[in-house]
């Protein structure tokens, strides 16, 4: 595994590979590395020839009071699991390599952020827009591979391709969870003993809307009120927000039909937790 840290040099080794009609399979992340990454890198691999890992935390889309210092890193393990995980460039650039220069444009987005972690976090998503269009445009991937952990990015990133025009495939993969049910996320280290436990209520409250959904329930008020009630008995953490939208429109459905995102949002002592299941109702 190659470790880069230039954009100039990331662009010389993938041009040189397209030169050999290489197919670049790309996994952004923001490190401290876990089994969900590792399970995009595995979706790239059976998919592309040269597989591309970047790192980087990116300062525009974390807001002022948010945990961008606090954002676990440690490169030293990330550079051991990507090399074993098979990842053939791992792309490692500092703030100053990304935004050498105070940005003078970013990526705005209009659409699809009025909800769950856009309303939540204003300008978030223009900040991952714009990092991830020039991430795009640095390794120019034919693939790229997100989880659907993250499925508001998701739908924004689509949007922003079709928008743009821009020339890649976005893979949506599933995601990844402990045994007890808890997404696997880099901030899970930030909880305490006590709210890890307590953590897996995020989980039980969604699998508790499956079922109400499954039993036929459509309306999605009152699920909200039966998750809300059950994680609020069991966790200490504050409810950001539970949600249940049409997706990948991401809009309010009085009566749940088609496909639809059940979404919720805790803030814990030191992280906040996201986490969600797409469903699709016949
Ligand atoms: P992050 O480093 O948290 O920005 O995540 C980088 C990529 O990994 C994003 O596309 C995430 O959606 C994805 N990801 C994070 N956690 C998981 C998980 N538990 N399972 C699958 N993918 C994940």
């Amino acid at each position: 595994m190659k470790i880069v840290e230039t954009v100039e040099e990331l662009q010389t080794i993938v041009k040189e590979a397209k030169r050999n009609e290489s197919v670049v399979g790309f996994v952004p992340t923001m490190g401290f590395l876990h089994e969900g990454h590792i399970s995009l890198v595995e979706h790239a691999q059976k998919e592309s020839d040269i597989v591309v890992m970047s790192i980087f935390v990116n300062p525009l889309q974390f807001g002022p009071n948010e945990d961008f210092d606090r954002y676990p890193r440690n490169f030293e393990r990330d550079s051991r699991l990507a090399k074993n995980a098979g990842v053939d460039i791992l792309f490692y650039p500092n703030v100053k390599e990304m935004y050498p220069t105070e940005p003078a444009m970013k990526v705005i987005v209009h659409e699809g952020v009025d909800v769950l972690c856009g309303k939540s976090r204003p300008g978030h998503f223009d900040g991952v827009a714009t990092v991830v269009l020039k991430l795009f445009n640095i390794v120019t991937p034919d693939r790229a591979y997100f989880g659907m952990k993250d499925a508001q990015q998701v739908a924004v990133i689509e949007k922003m391709i079709r928008d743009f025009n821009i020339q890649v495939t976005l893979v949506g993969c599933p995601t990844l969870r402990e045994e007890d049910g808890l997404a696997k996320s880099s901030r899970n280290v930030n909880l305490t003993g006590e709210e890890r436990e307590e953590a897996t209520f995020i989980f039980k409250s969604l699998e508790l809307a499956r079922k109400r959904i499954t039993e036929g329930e459509r309306n999605a008020a009152s699920i909200k009120d039966e998750m809300t009630t059950l994680l609020d008995k069991n966790s200490s953490g504050t409810i950001d927000y539970i949600d249940i939208l049409s997706y990948p429109e991401l809009k309010h459905r009085e009566q749940l039909e088609g496909k639809v995102i059940v979404a919720i949002a805790q803030q814990y002592s030191k992280a906040r937790l996201i986490d969600n299941i797409v469903l699709d109702i016949k």
